[in-house]
């Protein structure tokens, strides 16, 4: 690796992401400053200050910044700022975080998994297998503690990555043995100049460094997927997995069994054994139980682990029956496709609350299901006027409410025994509430008071 000792690093902006990348920085010799434009948690900030780390926050000193022998750039910072302008002007190299966690862990064993929808469920079951084969395995990135941090205070062998595409924008050698690619549908748009290949191509960055020893797990349902590799085919070694037709190598469904084909050991078990249910998570069981026998873990421990998996909280989270009504906690879909899926594993009538903040979505996508399944939609937001002007005629019943406690309510009055009231907002949370993990918990709260 690079000779780190007296090196300016700079971290911009101060999440989890540049804590950890701060003090893996450290740890390796470097000097460190940290610059946050808005405020720092004080846990951070305390965090920083034990181990002697030189901050500040509320601006970016700019003669420090652009003193910078590399950055590190979180996620969320856009390019479009004057200070980033400035940075690329100056041509100082930026990296993101999981680069520089990965310039400290090449011989380990990465397993990097992206996507539009189904990272982080993805992403715990990946980890649930290769825990349940005995192996030393850490769960990174957005799903909980920073790659970064990991390998500066917990290195492990395996390292089991959730990646979003925002921090694929800036690697530059990370080179995952086993990349997962879900899918690819339009969310973030705004970010990628409106243009979906932009999209496509950042996503397809977590292969960009593989060759013919690494492995790329990808979903071959998906169209946008599909047309990126005929059109600029990757180096890496590929697995395909789908639903629709039996194929030779890779997961797919025959006869109501999920079949894993990656070497010589296949795993085949009957899909009512999954853990987790519905027709998305068909995929994500699939990409997980791949990317473990490339990893050749035994077929018995796939098995054993893709049936004991428990599901995550605000993910099709199941709260509880009142009256004959079962309520579910889906707060994490926050787009339409993740609602699209939630419907689509519907079997009984549904009262769907939804909204918040809508990111410019398309609601059509979901038409054929509402009018199919969705009994009633509960608008749950500030501004209900898009979801109202997009789906009132398809479906029987429509009200307007601007609280959980008022949303719950509405649903269970307008639910009879045998329906299912479903909160799958397709939108971001931020209007009432603090995040998507609040809504989801103001909503199992608001239930168990019936
Ligand atoms: P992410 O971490 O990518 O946001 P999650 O695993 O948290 O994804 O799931 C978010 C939502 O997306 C879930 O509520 C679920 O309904 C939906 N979802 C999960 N997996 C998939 C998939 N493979 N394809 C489409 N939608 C999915």
């Amino acid at each position: 690796s690079l000779p780190a000792s007296g090196k300016r690093l700079v971290i911009l902006g101060a999440g989890e992401s540049g804590i950890g990348a701060a003090l893996l920085g450290k740890q390796q010799g470097y000097e460190i400053f940290v610059s946050d434009g808005g405020a720092i948690k004080d846990l951070y900030k305390q965090e920083l200050a034990v181990n002697n780390i030189p901050f500040e926050e509320g601006h970016h000193s700019w003669d420090i910044v652009l003193d910078a022998a590399e950055i590190v750039k979180s996620p969320g910072i856009p390019e479009k700022t004057e200070l980033m302008k400035k940075v690329r002007e100056k041509q100082i190299p930026v990296i993101s975080e999981i680069e520089l966690a990965y310039r400290f862990s090449k011989d380990k064993k990465i397993i990097a998994i992206t996507g539009s929808n189904g990272k982080s469920t993805t992403t715990a079951l990946t980890y649930h297998i290769f825990k349940t084969a005995g192996l030393n395995v850490a769960m990174v990135g957005n799903i909980g503690v920073s790659y970064a941090k990991q390998v500066a205070t917990a290195p492990a062998d395996y390292y089991v990555i959730e990646i979003s595409s925002f921090q694929l924008d800036d690697i530059k050698e990370f080179k995952p043995n086993v990349a997962i690619l879900l899918n690819i549908t339009p969310d973030h748009l705004d970010r990628y100049e409106y243009k979906m290949e932009n999209y496509v191509a950042s996503k397809f960055r977590i292969a960009m460094n593989q060759t013919a020893e690494d492995y790329f797990i990808y979903c071959k349902d998906d169209p946008e997927i599909m047309k990126h590799l005929e059109q600029q085919p990757i180096f890496s070694t590929t697995i395909p997995f789908t639903i629709m037709e039996p194929l030779k190598a890779g997961g797919f469904i025959a006869n109501d069994q999920v079949n894993i084909q990656v070497n010589e050991e296949p795993v085949i078990m009957s899909i009512y054994d999954l853990a987790l249910k519905g027709k998305h998570n068909l995929y994500n069981s699939m990409a997980a139980g791949i990317a473990g026998r490339t990893m050749d873990i035994r077929k018995e421990k796939i098995r054993e682990s893709l049936a004991s998996f428990k599901s995550l909280e605000h993910r099709m989270e199941y709260v509880a029956t009142v009256r004959g009504v079962d309520f579910i906690n889906d707060s994490k879909a926050t787009n339409v496709n993740s609602v699209w899926f939630a419907l689509e594993s519907m079997e009984r009538p549904v009262v769907l609350i939804m909204g918040g903040v809508d990111k410019g979505n398309d609601y059509g996508a979901i038409r054929e299901l509402v009018k199919e399944k969705v009994k009633a939609i509960v608008c749950l937001g500030v501004d209900n006027s898009p979801i109202q002007e997009a789906l009132s005629k398809d479906t029987p019943a429509m009200v307007n409410t601007g609280s959980m406690e008022e949303a719950v309510q509405a649903a269970f009055q307008l639910a009879t025994k045998g329906d299912v009231v479903l909160l799958s907002p397709a939108c971001a949370s931020f209007d009432l509430f603090k995040n998507y993990e609040d809504r989801g918990r103001q909503f199992k709260e608001t239930v168990k008071e019936l």
